[in-house]
């Protein structure tokens, strides 16, 4: 069965702000427990390099090296649209200086002022995305959470409506 990084089961719940895994609950009624640690394995070798500092595709995005579909930018923060999309607004908002978060994990204190950017910037997308009636923030912080690029992002998911409890 095919399946992206996203299709995951999550199992813990560190770290992840509101829901970890936003497609996971129908492919876990589906799939072997074979595939399963597939995507166990694929999370775990998203997270091989996540500490050695080395860039990631964001880094591409930033530079404008590679082409993204941006919707907000400070000098700060950037937001670009989710190659990817799981909803119809879904946008990623990253720090342009990534400073030692590769995964929200790695939050020291001196990452506050930037955190609130960022959650601040998930606003101001939403606003410009006209999502503000519902939308959701997710950050999936290490491979139990199925992180895949190791910069820290902001999911900002919107404009259909979202499950409780996630799956
Ligand atoms: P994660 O799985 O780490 O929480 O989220 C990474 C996100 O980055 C995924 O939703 C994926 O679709 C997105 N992504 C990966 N590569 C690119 C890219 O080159 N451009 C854009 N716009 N998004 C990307």
């Amino acid at each position: 069965m095919a399946h992206s990084h996203n299709d995951c089961t999550p199992h813990s719940h560190t770290h992840v702000m509101y829901l970890a895994s936003y497609n996971c609950a129908s492919f876990r009624v589906l799939s072997s427990a074979s595939a399963t640690s597939d995507e166990e394995a694929a999370a775990k070798a998203a997270a091989v390099n996540a500490d050695t500092g080395a860039p990631t595709i964001f880094d591409k995005i930033i530079s404008k090296e590679i082409p993204a579909n941006i919707v907000y930018e400070d000098e700060a923060v950037l937001a670009f649209r989710d190659i990817s999309p799981k909803a119809p607004v879904h946008v990623l908002v990253i720090p342009k200086s990534r400073d030692g978060l590769t995964e929200l994990g790695k939050a020291e204190k001196r990452h506050e002022e930037i955190l609130g950017r960022l959650l601040y910037a998930a606003n101001i997308v939403a606003e410009k995305e006209g999502i503000t009636e519902g939308f959701r923030v997710v950050i999936n912080s290490g491979p139990s959470a199925c992180q895949s690029v190791y910069h820290l992002h902001l999911h900002v998911l919107g404009g259909r409506q979202m499950k409780w409890p996630p799956g």
